[in-house]
């Protein structure tokens, strides 16, 4: 099995590293952890935004060694959905990322995976409703059901997806899978983990019992001091890379 670096590397330029080639790594260091997690088989896609510029990478299509992943297999593409570095052919679904890296400031990182429950909880017919404290990502903003559940892989098509999105972090994509959104790659494998822990705890405890979901107001009211977005994001992922 080929490894990388799990955190930062120094540049092949030997200079600092820089901040593109820092968001590249953490692109790879996600794919692995979703790999882990068992959320990412033959199909889906990551991808990251570079600050200041019309550009995002994102993981190559039919790419079978998930793991394997390295910054020099991530695809360059610019906001139009040309690619623009790479030797690898981008993912067929790339313009999900297109459209929502061009339209959303805060899509700066998003993913669409086909994983198991929350592809599950796309076909149940039941709304997603916060169960755990750990839910924050979604209480002002629970993710809607996608209902066509074929590819996405015309302009038109993406740019719907977009606008059907809203400002919610997650969209259910009935029978196919979710994408999820996040402001840095961090806060996006916060907001990944959390709609499939979620997802599956909502199918498994309304299999036995009624479900008692948490309301937005008593968010509200919570002390946690974890429920900050930010500070869950930064553990979360700190945890995710001492486990890898
Ligand atoms: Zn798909």
């Amino acid at each position: 099995m080929v490894t990388h670096p799990v955190q930062q590397v120094v540049s092949s330029k030997g200079a600092s590293i820089t901040n593109e080639e820092e968001l590249k790594n953490k692109l790879v260091t996600m794919t692995r952890i979703i790999v882990k997690e068992r959320m990412f088989g033959p199909f889906g896609h990551i991808s990251v935004r570079v600050p200041g510029k019309e550009l995002f990478y994102i993981t190559p299509g039919q790419f079978g060694n998930k793991q394997g992943i390295g910054v020099d297999d991530l695809v360059g593409v610019d906001f139009r959905g040309k690619k623009v570095s790479g030797a690898n052919a981008p993912p067929r679904e790339t313009v999900i990322h297109t459209v929502l890296h061009r339209r959303r400031e805060d899509a700066a990182a998003i993913a669409h995976l086909h994983s198991y429950y929350a592809t599950t909880l796309s076909i149940c017919g039941m709304k997603f409703v916060p169960l755990h404290v750990n839910a924050r990502p979604f209480v002002d903003n629970p993710p809607p059901v996608w209902v066509d559940a074929d590819l996405i892989i015309t302009e038109d098509e993406g740019e719907k997806l977009a606008k059907f999105a809203g400002n919610a972090p997650a969209v259910l994509m009935r029978g196919h899978g979710a994408v999820t959104i996040g402001k840095s790659i961090e806060e996006l494998l916060l907001v990944t983990l959390t709609l499939e822990e979620e997802s599956r705890r909502l199918i498994e405890t309304a299999s036995i019992s009624t479900v008692m979901p948490l309301t937005a107001d008593e968010f509200r009211h919570f002390k946690h001091r974890t429920l900050d977005l930010d500070r869950m994001a930064g553990k979360t992922w700190e945890t995710c890379v001492a486990e890898l």
